[in-house]
């Protein structure tokens, strides 16, 4: 991995840093506990049997875990594209992040957007990437929707030149 990969690899770290993400997770969990334990004592207030009380319990526990694991996909998909912003604005090759992405695909498999996945596939996030990659080269474009704190480029981002 080199530099510029590296450096794409630690913006998306420092991004879920600047957004509050994991704060953000432990609030959010919390808070649906408390909701989903409300929502099994009305399940075991419920006269009917007992099997239909626990279909309906794994399918309240399913639903907070798809909840959650969404909410957890929009964090990195945001965290992405402030990995780009931040390696751009520290003076790195953004398309490293393209490069690194590319890596994991191949050492770790596409993966899937699937309901409980917690992290979006390898193949959304590049094209998030590259979405961003392409905003940074357009002047006067909001750089992402998602940013708490949008950070403008200074300059298009080129591949650098070895
Ligand atoms: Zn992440």
């Amino acid at each position: 991995m080199d530099a510029d990969e590296m450096a794409y690899v630690l913006g998306h770290e420092v991004g879920h840093i600047n957004r509050k993400d994991v704060i953000k997770m432990v609030r959010n969990s919390s808070q649906f506990q408390v909701l989903q334990e409300l929502v099994f004592r009305g399940i075991g207030a419920i006269r009917t049997t007992s099997e239909i009380k626990y279909a309906l319990a794994q399918l309240v526990s399913f639903t907070v875990q798809a909840v959650q694991a969404g909410y957890s996909r929009d964090c990195e998909r945001a965290a992405d594209r402030l990995g780009v912003r931040f390696s751009h604005k520290a003076n790195y090759d953004c398309h490293g992040a393209i490069r690194a992405v590319d890596y994991f695909q191949s050492a770790t498999g596409a993966g899937s957007n699937c309901i409980l996945c917690d992290h979006p596939s390898w193949p959304e996030r590049r094209r998030i990437i590259q979405q961003e990659i392409d905003g940074i080269g357009s002047q006067g474009q909001s750089p992402t929707r998602q940013c708490p704190e949008p950070v403008r480029a200074a300059s298009p981002c080129r591949p650098r030149k070895p």
